[in-house]
């Protein structure tokens, strides 16, 4: 027999009710598992014991680092907008196209796909690069936080699955795989442009410790 379920009058807890030191704990997001926030020793980090996630890695300078990646990979990807990524030549016919161009180029539903594409691929990336330089500026200069510092980071961080830059580089990858036989292809700037765009937004996000980043904005 199931158990019975018993309705309580529970009530949620805010951050507010909780003594000081249920403020400092830190929760694994992979296991669950809950520690007490210490911060690390400069160049040490933080990881889960049950699943060695890194839950805390404080860098020197890393917000000064995360802006200017964030700034190089937002120059990158605008290059990458605008030069042609694909150049494809078949007998005595060659077509440039941009990647705008390529997502245009479809009719019905599958030019929406494809708009929904350039969104998870360049939209979302570049709306969390600002967001980053937005939320970190004023903290790297030890300036109060700008207004909606807060949400902003939180739209960034619940951004972050959906941005799939590099998905997009292996699919591109094995479509080009298949096309070659078919076609001349050779690749534009913006296949570069884009590969380094992927890299930055990579190493950005190995720099970035979040919890850090939320303490910063609690003490701000
Ligand atoms: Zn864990």
């Amino acid at each position: 027999m199931p158990p019975k379920i018993v309705p309580t009058d529970r009530k949620i807890l805010m951050t507010s009710d909780l003594p000081a030191a249920l403020e400092d704990l830190i929760a694994c997001p992979t296991c669950d598992a809950l520690y007490k926030a210490e911060i690390p020793k400069a160049g040490a980090r933080m990881a889960c014991k049950r699943c060695h996630r890194v839950l805390i890695s404080p860098g020197r300078r890393a917000g000064a680092k995360i802006i200017l990646l964030a700034l190089a990979a937002f120059g990158l990807v605008m290059g990458a907008v605008f030069q042609p990524f694909l150049s494809i030549k078949r007998f005595w016919i060659t077509r440039d196209a941009t990647l705008v161009e390529t997502a245009l180029a479809f009719e019905g539903p599958l030019l929406i796909l494809s708009i929904a594409m350039l969104a998870l691929v360049i939209l979302l990336p570049v709306t969390r690069l600002l967001l980053t330089v937005y939320v970190l500026s004023p903290l790297v200069l030890n300036k109060p936080a700008l207004p909606f510092a807060r949400v902003a980071f939180r739209i960034a961080e619940t951004l972050r699955p959906w941005s799939m830059a590099e998905i997009f580089v292996l699919g591109a990858a094995i479509a080009l795989i298949k096309i070659v036989d078919l076609a001349h292809v050779s690749l534009g700037p913006a296949v570069w442009l884009f590969g380094g765009f992927v890299i930055l937004l990579a190493l950005q996000n190995t720099l970035m410790c979040r919890w850090s980043v939320w303490k910063a904005l609690d003490d701000a």
